[in-house]
């Protein structure tokens, strides 16, 4: 069995379950030797993290980006951490990287969301780590698909991995929004309620996508219960190969987790962070309503072809009678839900009226 874990300078072994908060930092990508010592340093000297971050193998979203420098990034990795005996962490995607990555020494891997979404890949990385005993910690997927998350976790611990933890990086918007990940809190308590004694931490920054909201996701997921954080730190951030927007210098970084734990005005944090959330939620109503229009346009040219009427009431019925009770599941006032759905209802027979007008006009004279 290999044993992994670093003694680190005040004797403690790294772990991700010695009761800390568990923060981990530093660049999105590993950029060359002296991006790393330098942020390595910076680290040490703040204290409090257990581990330094670099990504080596970059999934990127389109071709042609910057991908990582792959295992010419380990080496430097290494000798950072000979030099500065601060523990690192990389993200792997597949059996070959554990290889590599075991190879150079790595304290502790993760795996991403992209890949997290492919059991395939999971399975594949959880069998080339059996016997192997440093932290694995599980991003959630891009969907919120909790069973997805919680399938990937149980991969890891059936291998054998025994210090298994999970991060909570948001999820995949497809509509605007302040945030570049959606937060969907509750997925990630709900993970936690499933597993009381996993630890979870959260990634403000692949959630926020934006250094100017990660003190105040980082500030609600501490009041929230998570464990820990991973954050983004970047001696330049705006010369950062990926991910430029979103990282923190290592000053911003050290200011922020000095406020973290003794916030002056919790409450003002929360309400600009609940803010954000109200805006993307709004988006995307407004997307979903814009989407509604748009079909039912198609349905009145359906209509006017077949010779049905507009106004149907059975089925109006039938979709008022669906919505109000799925809207009582989820907590929402039967008349609320009808008043709601009636204006849009309206808003939508309108629409439908003008087209199949449009229709018999065209017939008539075109
Ligand atoms: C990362 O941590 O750099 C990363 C690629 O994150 P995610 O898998 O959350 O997109
Ligand atoms: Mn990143």
């Amino acid at each position: 069995m290999i044993s992994k874990k670093l003694k680190t300078d005040d004797g403690s072994d790294s772990s991700i379950t010695d009761g800390k908060p568990l923060i981990i930092a530093g660049p999105c990508s590993a950029e060359s030797p002296e991006q790393l010592l330098s942020v390595a340093q910076e680290l040490k000297s703040i204290g409090k993290v257990s581990y330094m971050r670099a990504g080596v193998w970059k999934p990127r979203t389109t071709p042609n980006s910057f991908e990582g420098y792959g295992t010419e990034a380990l080496i430097w990795l290494n000798q950072v951490k000979q030099e500065t005996r601060i523990p690192f962490a990389t993200e792997v995607a597949n059996e070959k990287h554990v290889y590599e990555a075991l190879k150079f020494g790595v304290d502790l891997l993760w795996i991403g969301a992209r890949t997290v979404s492919n059991p395939f890949a999971v399975q594949e990385i959880a069998s080339a780590l059996r016997g192997v005993q440093i932290p694995v910690l599980v991003k959630n997927p891009l969907s919120p698909d909790l069973k997805l998350w919680e399938g990937a976790i149980n991969r890891l611990r059936l291998a054998g991995v025994k210090e298994v933890g999970a991060i909570h990086r948001g999820f995949t918007v497809w509509h605007a929004s302040p945030f570049r990940n959606f937060p969907m809190w509750e997925v990630a308590l709900q993970l936690k309620a499933n597993n009381p004694e996993l630890r979870v931490i959260s990634d403000p920054s692949h959630i926020s996508g934006d250094s100017q909201y990660i003190e105040l996701l980082s500030n609600r997921a501490i009041n929230l219960g998570f464990d820990g954080l991973m954050v983004e730190v970047h001696p330049n951030p705006r010369l950062a190969l990926s991910d430029a927007k979103q990282q923190l210098t290592p000053n911003q970084f050290k200011d922020m987790l000095c406020n973290l734990f003794e916030a002056s005005n919790p409450n003002a944090e929360l309400m600009t962070e609940l803010r954000a959330e109200i805006d993307a939620v709004d988006e995307l109503l407004v997307w979903a309503l814009s989407h509604r229009m748009a079909i039912a346009t198609e349905i009145a040219k359906v209509k006017y072809e077949t010779g049905q009427s507009i106004i149907q009431p059975d089925r109006w019925n039938e979709v008022l009678n669906r919505v109000i009770g799925k809207g009582h599941k989820m907590g929402l006032r039967a008349d609320f839900v009808k008043r709601l759905f009636n204006s849009i209802h309206r808003e939508s027979l309108q629409t439908q009226e003008a087209i199949t007008q449009n229709q018999t006009k065209m017939v008539k004279f075109g």
